[in-house]
């Protein structure tokens, strides 16, 4: 018999109907009469009840039935009389497909630690939280290409191994066919990269923009969507060394424009979920209160369907980094040394506690900071006219710190040009890049959103390594 997913038998009410479900089971009880399997096939996050009658055949089955066993079951869709659902399935003919032995398998239905779970990796698909934040990275990644097709923007692959180290020196992966232990050396001994792969030095990419600009050039409009990968070695809860990243790319666009786009594709993606992702979502909402209740009122988060419509319905804040130093100068943190990185004055780099302060303390909303000092931004970005900033702007989120960095980007072959000297940046390597100054240059912009810290802020996952189903960090390979 065909099988029909758990979601549409969920919305069905032609009771009596025969059926075929398949699925993984979440829990199983025995009454004296009756048992009750709760079955889950990843199609949505509720569960569909097996009502199975005792009787000698179903009891020597129900023997070989414990959680994470996978069934097939032909049956009759009848009306609920338990509360919580419509319909459930009254069943005929049970097929152990798969059994998990209840003393090895390691998911009890009960509450596991995120720490566990990572632990669990080929496993905590089946659990609410993690199939939930599968759902709506699909939904959010649909989300994506829907916005930027109704837009007219192109989706471009840049590559992932790239010739150029521009961006990223001293934080890429290389890619190499070099034999380790016996590394061809030149006559100065260094390394010989003729006999590598590619005949020179590759490493994976660390962005697509460089790539995307020049295609911009042309058709005006595009977004790359792919992996980036980054060899910082930075633990923390935001960062990950693969991690995949929306960079779209506009001719013709100032920083403004640029700005503007940023924001209505941010709330466009938390629209989306909202409109999609419903149930996952009330679950993700329930998970973050239930994690945060033993906290202080003042430390807990907002509710996050609350706090996905705040951000939906509120303008972000707009100022520039000067601003924003003057801020943090006078505020209460910084004047009482409670930052890590205390703020000096005009120059430092912001970091995270920074961010979040001028997000969830200050401007109570998000907040793009613009205008940043040259010396702390890439070498791509426009000067402005004052001779120390450039037309960057960062999108800063609560909890999460920086959500986009982007850009208007250098225009004028000479500035670029002098600006890649200064830097001491090869410029054998970006000749092609420098070429688009010079053949048709006009003002373009661009961003890059970090996918994973979306999904964190959408779902609420305090850990970035919950949010991507198999993570890559320093020290973790495993899966
Ligand atoms: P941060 O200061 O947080 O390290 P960044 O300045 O290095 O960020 P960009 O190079 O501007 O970030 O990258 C664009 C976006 O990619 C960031 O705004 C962020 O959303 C995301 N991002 C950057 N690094 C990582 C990472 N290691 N893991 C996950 N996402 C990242
Ligand atoms: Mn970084």
């Amino acid at each position: 018999m065909k099988r029909t997913e758990i979601k549409e038998i969920l919305q069905c009410t032609k009771y009596g109907t025969f059926i075929n479900v398949k699925g993984w089971v979440r829990t199983k009880r025995a009454s004296k009469n009756v048992a009750f399997i709760a079955l889950n096939d990843g199609s949505t996050i509720k569960n569909i009840q097996l009502v199975v009658e005792m009787n000698p055949e179903n009891d020597k089955i129900l023997n070989h039935i414990h959680t994470g066993a996978a069934l097939s079951v032909d049956g009759l869709l009848q009306e609920s009389v338990g509360s919580g659902q419509k319909v459930d399935v009254f069943t005929k003919n049970i097929e152990v497909l798969g059994e998990a032995n209840p003393d090895e398998y390691p998911l009890q239905p009960k509450k596991h630690s995120l720490e566990f779970l990572r632990e669990k990796a080929h496993l905590r698909f089946r659990t609410n939280t993690f199939s939930g934040i599968a759902r709506i990275r699909h939904s959010m990644i649909f989300g994506v290409h829907k916005f930027f097709t109704e837009r007219g923007f192109y989706n471009i692959h840049t590559p992932i191994i790239t010739g150029s180290d521009a961006e990223g020196a001293g934080e890429m992966f290389q890619v190499t066919t070099l034999n380790l232990s016996d590394v061809p050396k030149t006559e100065n001994g260094e390394v010989d990269y003729k006999n590598d792969f590619f005949g020179k030095v590759a490493n994976l990419t660390v962005s697509g923009q460089l790539e995307g600009e020049l295609a911009a050039l042309a058709l005006s409009k595009i977004y790359t969507f792919g992996p980036t990968f980054r060899a910082e070695n930075s633990n923390t809860s935001r960062h990950l060394s693969e991690f995949w990243m929306i960079e779209p790319e506009m001719a013709f666009y100032d920083l403004e424009d640029n700005m503007n786009l940023a924001e209505e594709m941010l709330k466009y993606l938390l629209k989306y979920a909202l409109d999609n992702c419903r149930d996952d979502l009330d679950f993700l909402s329930k998970r973050l209160l239930d994690e945060e209740k033993n906290k202080k009122a003042e430390e807990r988060s907002m509710e996050l369907i609350e706090k996905l419509k705040f951000v939906l319905d509120n303008p972000f804040a707009r100022v520039t980094y000067t601003e924003a130093i003057d801020i943090l100068l006078k505020s209460k943190p910084n004047k009482k040394k409670r930052f890590q990185y205390v703020i000096k004055g005009w120059g430092d780099d912001l970091q995270s506690e920074h961010e979040r302060y001028l997000v969830e303390k200050h401007f109570k909303r998000p907040v793009i900071l613009t205008d940043y000092p040259a010396s702390i931004k890439a070498f791509y970005m426009k000067q402005n006219n004052d001779g120390k900033t450039v037309r960057a702007m960062d999108v800063l989120f609560p909890q999460i710190g920086e959500i986009i960095g982007g850009s208007q980007r250098e225009d004028n072959y000479n500035k670029l040009y002098n600006r890649i000297k200064e830097l001491e940046i090869s410029e054998k390597s970006m000749w092609w890049y420098l070429e688009t100054r010079k053949f048709g240059s006009v003002p373009h912009s661009g961003f890059g959103l970090g996918f994973e810290r979306m999904i964190q802020f959408v779902t609420g996952m305090n850990n970035i390594r919950d949010v991507i189903p198999f993570p890559r960090t320093p020290q973790n390979l495993e899966f």
